[in-house]
């Protein structure tokens, strides 16, 4: 009797503590309209990052209701500022806290402009199951109905929530969670500006709860091959955007400046205009490589459609856009220089 009641005790406590106990959540800022102030609630002119990741916390006290959430500036940049580097810095320090056991999950806030390639890079690039989570605004946190704080608090829940371990990377904004493979800003002022338009959101996140509805397919994290953790530096890779009329002379720098790979946004299923495509052979012959992916918002480039990849040894850039076609060929680089394996990383990742 004595140790039935002893037992009944220890679950109970077990129950108390349990509900005590809080999950750690680590954020990383990174500047960004998030942390942006403007002189006035009903213009968003604004200066981005100025709002260190304290103030922001402050701003959303509800936070510390769901979490124990622990917090240090990166970087203070809009994020059209953003360079290899500061991806660099960011993967080896999530990848560090990762590995710590008292952290559950770590967010990241960061401006808008490129949050979809550093979501991509982090999610190519850190080896965990933990959450991570980047989180921004489209409105100043000065301005009327600003997002920042509705878009922090969810991100913490996302980052929090046992569902979301071994999702990927992912962005959290304005209630939407969504793969870093297929995240696309596609409003340039919109609050409703992240969106998956080729696959949907993975899931919601309303009334401090997360709902997933599908799980992203291409490899990531744990499953990627892709290790940065020695790395100081990555290959030099450029986009060449095209357009009727486009000529020669907008590639042929790029022959000779030391990019190891070219990416092309091409029109429609990733098509070359004739001005250029004696460019691109003459980078292939001098071994830079060459990824054709497009212009257009939606739909794969697909492989020896209507370019013959093979006989020009190009890569399709499958459902990546061209600014995370990039991502992938400078850590493809960092591997191989064969366009076949090249092409199976573009198919799987
Ligand atoms: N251009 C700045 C950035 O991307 C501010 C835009 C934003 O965060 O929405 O950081």
């Amino acid at each position: 009797m004595v140790r039935r009641l002893f037992l009944m005790m220890t679950v109970w406590c077990a129950v108390i503590t349990g509900w005590a106990q809080k999950p750690n959540i680590h954020i990383l800022a990174t500047g960004g309209t998030i942390a942006g102030t403007g002189a006035s609630s009903t213009q968003t002119n604004y200066t981005a990052g100025q709002v260190a990741i304290g103030t922001l916390l402050d701003a959303v006290p509800e936070i510390s209701e769901i979490a124990q959430v622990t917090g240090e500036q990166v970087v203070r940049i809009g994020s059209q500022d953003m360079t290899d580097e500061v991806w660099l810095i960011l993967a080896k320090r999530i990848q560090e806290l990762a590995e710590q056991d008292e952290v559950d999950g770590i967010v990241i806030t960061h401006g808008t402009d490129t949050m979809e390639e550093t979501a991509y890079f982090l999610t190519l690039t850190v080896k965990t199951g933990k959450p991570v989570v980047l989180v921004g605004a489209m409105r100043p946190s000065t301005a009327l109905s600003a997002d920042g704080p509705l878009n922090l608090y969810d991100a913490v829940v996302v980052a929090s929530a046992p569902e979301s371990k071994g999702k990927g990377v992912v962005v959290a904004m304005n209630g939407l969670i969504l793969d870093a493979h297929s995240v696309v800003k596609m409003n340039t002022t919109n609050v409703q500006t992240f969106q998956s338009p080729n696959s949907g959101a993975l899931g919601t996140v309303y009334n401090g709860k997360v709902h997933y509805d599908q799980v992203s397919l291409k490899k990531h994290t744990t499953f990627s091959v892709f290790d940065v953790t020695t790395l100081d530096t990555l290959p030099k890779v450029g986009i060449v955007y095209s357009y009727s009329n486009i000529e020669a002379d907008m590639v042929e720098p790029m022959l000779n400046n030391g990019y190891r790979g070219i990416v092309h946004a091409g029109v429609g299923n990733g098509n070359i205009h004739t001005h250029i495509f004696p460019v691109l052979e003459q980078a292939r012959a001098k071994g830079i490589q060459v990824v054709r992916a497009s212009r257009v918002p939606t739909g794969p480039v697909t492989l020896d459609a209507e370019v013959d990849d093979d006989r020009y040894g190009f890569i399709a850039s499958q459902e990546l856009n061209p600014q995370k076609a990039r991502i992938l060929l400078m850590l493809a680089l960092t591997r191989t220089n064969d366009y076949r394996r090249i092409q199976q990383y573009f198919n799987e990742y």
